[in-house]
């Protein structure tokens, strides 16, 4: 299995959708350090994860995608 690249910013899908009302899978890398935070994009909260929890989480990179 390939690992997906990211960056700061990139909109990806996670595997686990975050439990709010609208439980959207989207969220936004909003910062990346030693731990990674990631901005869900139905309700806006920021949730922070490991950087192995976040991978091991990680579905698709739309930003990164191509769609060919
Ligand atoms: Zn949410």
């Amino acid at each position: 299995m390939t690992k997906i690249p990211y960056d700061l910013n990139d909109l990806v899908v996670m595997k686990k959708a975050h439990p709010c009302k609208e439980r959207t899978n989207i969220f936004k890398i909003v910062r990346m350090g030693a731990d990674i935070k990631i901005k869900c994009q139905s309700c806006g909260n920021v949730i922070m994860l490991t950087r192995a929890n976040f991978e091991k989480n990680l579905k698709h990179n739309l930003t990164q995608e191509k769609p060919d």
